[in-house]
């Protein structure tokens, strides 16, 4: 379409001149203007860039120099109102109709965007598929579609909405009209799920780095939570930060804690009233509050660029909604800090939660993404290294900067060990996944072995050395380190990547972390020990692991001090 394309270069300087009137800006930022010209371009465009990396200009600008209206559909009514009010206070006309617009409003803003006097109008996914706002939106000069927000149509991803999977309509329904989709959620399976079931017809895909080299990333023992809190703050009294919990109980007493000691802390989660809530986040914004502690409600679109630091009081439950929730630090560029506080026990607690009343089939995928959650708080590498590999992306060098880099833990040669887990997965097709490797690995009989014809396999029994427990931990420091990867959508199994074979084939060696049984790394209380060793005499490893971590679980109350 080289017409268009002449078009949309000649836009491009308005599209300039768009973003210095109602926006102060004077540069487009490495991708935006890609990406805008191809919007402008009217080519279905997919728009893939972390958390703070000006996803939102990509399409309001197209809209601001386009004739006709950009419907723009929106998850959260907080987060239309909040991106309503900024676009309104550059000057730009804007709207949102939803569930909280009445009537006689909506109707108002129906007639203006009739009459060409609206750029942009935001929708929740409902309300823009009811036949009402369908034929509605027929009457009207449309210039793009912008979804926003855009992994809630996946059901690998971690917000999924049902609504979003119905938007594959738009489609049908305007043919000419483009479509962006916009992310922060970068994974293989999410973009896959965008594409076709947004329809959307060869798109452009950006996918903009999603290194925060600013974050340094920490990882921290779980014991004296609160101490360690406190600890922390007293020592960066003037660094305003986000600490999240995972339930409203907590945010509450935690936030309660920190006021005892003099801390001027706020909390925010969806149990309070949107009144409580939006005077919560404006004290945080306006700096009379220097800490927020808040469920995983809080954060979704909200603008404050000096957060400087972002503490996990629990594990999150997978890697993308921990780098979305870290990702609200240091968006102006300047040094921040994101803290995790890990305890094996916390694993425990949170797979139960994520397995609870869900199909089978998501629980699986709930417990794996919680898997390499935990991987990542039990890393022997550089973190930051391995939160890149899980968004593909590969770091040349360690990042010097996280806590590993800083302070390594004991590595030995792990090359062979990775050579014969590698090997056994290439003779066996790559089908196998991290379980099953294992099992074929120790040499064991088991249903699954035997039906695949594993044990016919050169390199079956060849670890049969080790316990499962070490073998896990070591099949996971492989994954971190890239190695392979799973594939979700093909029964979990293990593929190999590029780094894998130049393992495989010894042209890289591998070091790996020593593994550290919980109990050692834990100091364990006499119930556990007890408990491990009753189960020890009679079950398999997993169920000693069970009972071992059904009494961690017990420690967990008192260890996160609520
Ligand atoms: P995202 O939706 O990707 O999380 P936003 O669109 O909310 O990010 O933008 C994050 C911040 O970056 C906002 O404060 C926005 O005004 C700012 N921003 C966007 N583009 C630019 C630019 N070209 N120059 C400077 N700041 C920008
Ligand atoms: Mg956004």
């Amino acid at each position: 379409m080289p017409d268009t394309l002449t078009a949309a270069a000649e836009l491009l300087p308005a599209a300039r001149r768009a973003l210095k009137r109602y926006y102060g800006y004077d540069n487009f930022r490495p991708m935006q203007a890609d990406i805008i010209q191809s919007v402008l371009a009217g080519q279905d465009t997919v728009v893939l860039m972390p958390t703070g990396g000006g996803k939102s200009v990509c399409f309001q600008v197209p809209a601001v120099v386009s004739e006709g209206l950009c419907v723009v559909v929106s998850p959260l009514i907080a987060l239309m109102k909040d991106q309503v009010e900024a676009l309104k206070g550059n000057g730009i006309a804007a709207a949102f109709i939803n569930s909280s617009v009445g009537t006689s409003e909506a109707n108002d803003i129906a007639r203006a965007a009739v009459s060409g006097h609206l750029k942009l109008l935001y929708v929740s996914p409902e309300k823009l598929l009811s036949d009402g706002f369908m034929q509605f939106l027929g009457r009207v000069n449309i210039s793009l579609f912008a979804i926003d927000e855009a992994h809630c149509i996946s059901s690998w991803g971690h917000d999924f909405r049902p609504e979003y999977t119905k938007l594959g309509a738009l489609r049908t329904q305007f043919p000419n009209t483009p479509i962006v989709a916009l992310t922060a959620t970068a994974d293989r399976l999410t973009k896959r799920d965008i594409i076709t079931q947004l329809n959307l017809h060869e798109p452009k895909v950006f996918l903009s780095s999603f290194d925060r080299p600013n974050i340094n990333l920490i990882v921290r023992p779980g014991q004296d939570r609160v101490g360690s809190v406190v600890e922390y703050i007293t020592r960066h009294p003037q660094d305003p930060g986000i600490i999240y919990c995972l339930s409203r109980k907590t945010c509450e007493t935690i936030s309660q804690k920190l006021q005892q000691k003099g801390i001027k802390a706020a909390h925010y989660h969806a149990g309070l009233t949107p009144n409580q809530r939006s005077k919560a986040q404006e004290a945080f914004l306006q700096d009379d509050v220097q800490v927020i502690v808040a469920t995983i409600a809080f954060g979704m679109g909200i603008d404050k660029s000096n957060v400087r630091w972002v503490m996990h009081y629990n594990l999150p439950k997978n890697i993308e909604g921990y780098y979305q929730e870290i990702g609200r630090a240091g968006r102006d560029g300047a040094p921040s800090t994101a803290i995790l506080f890990y305890s094996f026990a916390d694993v425990m607690q949170m797979r139960e939660m994520v397995t609870k009343d869900v199909p089978a089939r998501q629980a699986q995928l709930n417990t794996a993404k919680l898997e390499r959650m935990q991987q990542f708080a039990e890393a022997a590498s550089c973190r930051r290294k391995i939160l890149l590999h899980y968004f593909s992306e590969t770091l040349a060098h360690d990042c010097g900067n996280c806590d590993i880099c800083r302070n390594p833990p004991t590595t030995f040669d792990g090359t062979l060990l990775a050579q014969k887990a590698l090997s056994a997965v290439t003779r066996a097709r790559e089908r196998l996944s991290v379980t099953l490797l294992i099992d074929v690995l120790r040499g064991m009989r088991n249903q699954a072995v035997i039906a695949g014809g594993y044990d016919q396999i050169k390199t079956y029994g060849a670890g049969a050395d080790l316990p499962y427990l070490d073998w896990y931990s070591y099949v996971h420091q492989m994954l971190n380190d890239g190695l392979f990867y799973i594939a979700y959508e093909e029964g979990y199994a293990l593929k190999i990547t590029p780094r894998g074979h130049e393992v495989l084939k010894g042209e890289l060696p591998l070091l790996l972390k020593k593994f550290q049984p919980a109990e050692k790394a834990e100091k364990p209380t006499r119930a556990s020990r007890k408990a491990a060793t009753e189960a020890a005499a009679t079950g398999s490893p997993e169920a000693r692991l069970f009972e071992h971590l059904r009494q961690l679980r017990k420690q967990l109350a008192d260890e996160q001090g609520v």
